[in-house]
């Protein structure tokens, strides 16, 4: 990869095909494999990621919103997409583009089953989502009989799978929560497939319940943030790679006397002669104002330079008073070194939050390191 000469989001294949090797590792071989691309692909590039996913066999793309899903669509991507979260204004789109919505209430469940015959629909995938202790979305256990009942007066949907999902896979503080949620899920898929007459796929681990919990990973499972390259622990993310790396460069140098401040507000106030370095990404880029003030830092030359002052839109300073760069050299913000999920936990953060905020203005690059 030649060096970076502006703000730009590389885009590693090779770590992609390698994290979604090793999650493949983790799982029975005929279990399907449903990876996540939504909020573009973890700030990546959903199309990009999608393309290089299809052509390693991957069974299914999921993605939050519709909008996001015809993304994919206008892009050619055929394999089939389940919508974790949509509104019924969307119906009409999922429908044109072929989506699959996850159905997770009983006005979603009404209002499909009548939009899908008005369309005249004949046996439409629908995914059965239930709440089995994260509630956020989802049917309750209770609701089995009623649903049934709707689907038995209706030909025009047919339930492609029965999900749940995990509040706290990656905790293992919360392990006995994790097994009942489980345990749960299977009782919950039981019943519905005694009254529904027929098996629809079962799914409900993200990443970490794949790494964590293998044993539930019924039919599928959903993974996001592995296959981007980080896993749950320490150890398991040595065994991925990083997909997406932020780097920048220096636009300007300058050496501040005792007394100067840096950027707005003065939040800084040099105490010696420091040499400081203007970066040409800021919070409007996903660079959180809280990694101002020395809390976070990027990579000059391999070593570690703090943000001094406060991020601006557009900008940061970086003080580089001991490493010895100049203006045009490559800044690393997140990649390898540091990690995004090494960044973000010293804002309190998680790397899901890091990596999804990177803006759409930051020119993405591919690499095959
Ligand atoms: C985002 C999401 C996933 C992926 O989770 P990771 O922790 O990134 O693997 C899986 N399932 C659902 C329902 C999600 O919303």
């Amino acid at each position: 990869m030649p060096k970076a000469t502006e703000t730009t989001l590389e885009i590693d294949l090779n770590a992609l095909a390698h994290n979604y090797k090793y999650i493949c590792s983790k799982v029975r071989p005929n279990t399907k494999i449903l990876a996540v691309v939504k909020a573009n692909g973890y700030g990546t590039d959903s199309v990009i990621i999608a393309r290089e996913l299809v052509k390693l066999g991957v069974d299914y793309f999921s993605v939050a919103y519709a909008i996001e899903g015809s993304s994919l669509r206008d892009a050619k991507i055929e394999t089939p997409i389940l919508v974790l979260h949509p509104l019924p204004v969307n119906f009409g789109l999922i429908l044109e583009r072929c989506m699959e919505p996850s159905i997770y209430s009983a006005k979603m469940l009404v209002e499909f089953i009548a939009f899908a015959e008005r369309k005249k629909q004949k046996n439409y995938p629908i995914h059965l989502k239930f709440n089995t202790g994260l509630n956020r979305l989802g049917f309750d256990k209770k609701d089995i009989v009623w649903i049934s009942e709707q689907l038995q007066k209706t030909s025009s949907v047919k339930v492609k799978s029965i999900f749940s999902h995990l509040a706290a896979s990656e905790d293992p503080s919360e392990d006995a929560f994790t097994a009942k949620q489980c345990l749960v899920f299977k009782s919950i898929s039981e019943k519905l497939i005694g009254v529904l007459g027929y098996v629809p796929l079962l799914h409900a681990l993200n990443t970490s319940g794949v790494l964590n919990y293998p044993e539930a990973q019924f039919d599928m499972v959903r993974t996001g943030i592995g296959i981007y390259g980080f896993g749950n622990s320490p150890e398991e993310n040595k065994q991925l790679k990083p997909v997406a790396s932020l780097k920048t460069v220096i636009s300007q140098i300058h050496s501040i006397a005792p007394g100067e401040s840096v950027g707005y507000n003065r939040s800084y106030k040099a105490t010696d002669v420091t040499i400081i370095a203007t970066l040409p990404l800021g919070h409007a880029d996903g660079i959180n104002r809280a990694f101002g003030n020395e809390v976070g830092w990027v990579t000059i030359k391999g070593e570690k330079a703090p943000i001094i002052g406060n991020v601006c839109m557009d900008m940061m300073m970086v003080d580089i008073t001991l490493i010895k760069c100049q203006e045009g050299d490559e800044v690393v913000v997140f990649g390898t070194n540091p990690t995004a999920e090494e960044l973000s936990i010293t804002i309190n953060s998680i790397a899901y939050e890091l990596l999804t905020n990177v803006s759409s203005r930051i020119k993405r690059t591919l690499s095959y390191k």
